[in-house]
């Protein structure tokens, strides 16, 4: 066996470094600042793209660039002078581009124990760097959206134990962060428990959520006791090959949204001068009722109002006297109605209430109630005193309505027919309906 310190055969060193899987070179030290590549095995040639050939015998200096000699042979020298096995991590420019590299360099010693030459074995890695980089890249986004995002967020592993959260979750849920710190998932769940309104679901659903791996849930409302809306999506993490790693939870406060919902929705159904039910909100009220009714086989019946004279009374009183009467006309009829009729007003100076399960002959009888109550009402205006009153048409379902728009024709007819007998009166007169 020959000793490789001593052979200057490219060829002879190159046949044993090629039984390596992996980039393997040797060095010839020619001094402090000059290092020569004396071998390449076939590993090398294929990774780096440079043939043994072209680089046998060359100096650092020729083969990289100034500044990447510079580094490469500060590493040789620092396994010169310390004359022991070094290990880095190094990027090279080559024919094939910029890679990277984890390589050894082993010294190897002449009698005199000096480090005459270097063998380094190189790993190339510059997959495996280009994954750390995408996954550095990955985690510095993710901790921006952790740091930014509104919504307070939490991650379980598959054990349920907690493993990040943000800020804003701690915001959200008032959690000192000693607790979520010691990973105290009781602790956790108690604060949370503590603020809401119905905690016995919520923590059925979350356990629900913990044993059912791969449900997803969007949007869910939680109501806080503090009057807060929450709104909660979760989703299971998922591993390659599809195994569990565990839960991660989001907590939106869409209080404001709800709120901002919730007068839309008021304003969109409500009249604003008198606060009551306005005419979409009747017609969606009589579409329900329509069908309900139909369903359940019980009856439905409507009553129609509309003041009397009521451009007079502007006329003689006042604009707004006449808007203190339309206000004045709902509170006389509310107390008179049932919690489940449905007081609305239609527009101008004319009204209707729904009476779902009545029957013609009590509801002509309470629209006669209301036409009394009206008409005993004494209003006063800076003009004297007046008295206001209403004619009503009362309707009820029959089984060949086929929509409520049926109901609502009928009580029209009878409430003009209610004019046309000279106003503040009820039709039909019977409780048979004698005006449809
Ligand atoms: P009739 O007995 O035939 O119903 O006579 P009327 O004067 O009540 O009938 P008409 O429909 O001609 O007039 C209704 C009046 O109601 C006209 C309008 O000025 C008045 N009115 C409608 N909406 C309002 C309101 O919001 N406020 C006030 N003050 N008046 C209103
Ligand atoms: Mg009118
Ligand atoms: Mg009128």
């Amino acid at each position: 066996m020959k000793d490789i310190s001593i052979n200057r055969n490219p060829a002879e060193l190159r046949r044993m470094l090629d039984y390596l899987g992996i980039a393997a070179f040797v060095i010839d030290v020619v001094s402090a600042d000059e290092f020569r590549l004396a071998a390449i095995n076939a590993r090398h040639e294929q990774l780096s793209g440079m043939s043994l050939d072209e680089v046998a015998g060359r100096s650092i200096d020729e083969l990289l660039s100034p500044e990447m000699a510079r580094e490469v042979k500060a590493r040789y020298r620092r396994c010169v002078e310390t004359k022991a096995v070094i290990d880095y991590r190094e990027t090279l420019d080559l024919p094939i581009g910029k890679t990277f590299w984890q390589t050894v360099l082993v010294p190897f010693f002449d009698e005199a124990g000096n480090v005459t030459r270097l063998l380094g074995t190189a790993h190339e890695i510059s997959n495996q760097v280009h994954l750390e980089l995408e996954a550095r890249y990955q985690s510095t986004v993710m901790s921006a959206y952790l740091d930014e995002s509104p919504d307070g967020i939490l991650v379980v592993d598959a054990d349920n134990e907690i493993k990040t959260w943000n800020r804003r979750f701690l915001e959200i849920w008032d959690i000192p962060e000693a607790i979520m710190e010691a990973r105290d998932g009781e602790a956790a769940l108690q604060a949370v428990v503590q603020q809401l309104e119905v905690p016995d679901s919520f923590v059925q659903r979350v356990m629900e959520l913990y044993g059912s791996l791969d449900e997803e849930e969007h949007g869910v409302r939680i109501d806080m006791k503090d009057g807060r809306v929450l709104e909660r999506h979760s989703r299971g993490l998922h591993g390659p090959d599809g195994v569990y790693w565990g839960r991660i939870w989001f907590y939106r406060d869409v209080t404001e949204r709800e709120h901002m919902t919730e007068r839309l929705r008021h304003m969109s159904t409500t009249d604003p001068l008198t606060g009551i039910a306005n005419r979409r909100a009747l017609m969606e009220t009589l579409d329900r009722e329509f069908s309900r009714a139909r369903r359940q086989g019980h009856a439905l019946s409507l009553l129609m109002f509309d003041l009397d004279r009521f451009k007079q009374i502007n006329d003689r009183h006042g604009h707004s006297t006449g808007d203190a009467v339309l206000k004045e006309f709902a509170s006389i009829v509310k107390p008179e109605i049932r919690a489940g009729d449905y007081l609305a007003r239609m527009g101008g100076e004319e009204f209707v209430v729904l009476l779902p399960e009545s029957e013609l002959g009590p509801a002509r009888r309470l629209a006669e109630r209301l036409c009394r109550a009206v008409a005993a009402r004494l209003f006063k205006s800076p003009q004297g005193t007046f008295n206001v009153t209403a004619s009503i048409g009362v309707a009820t379902l029959r089984d060949d309505d086929s929509s409520p728009e049926n109901l609502l024709t009928r009580a029209d007819r009878c409430l003009y027919a209610a004019k046309s007998d000279g106003r503040n009166t009820v039709r039909p007169r019977g409780d048979v309906e004698d005006c449809a």
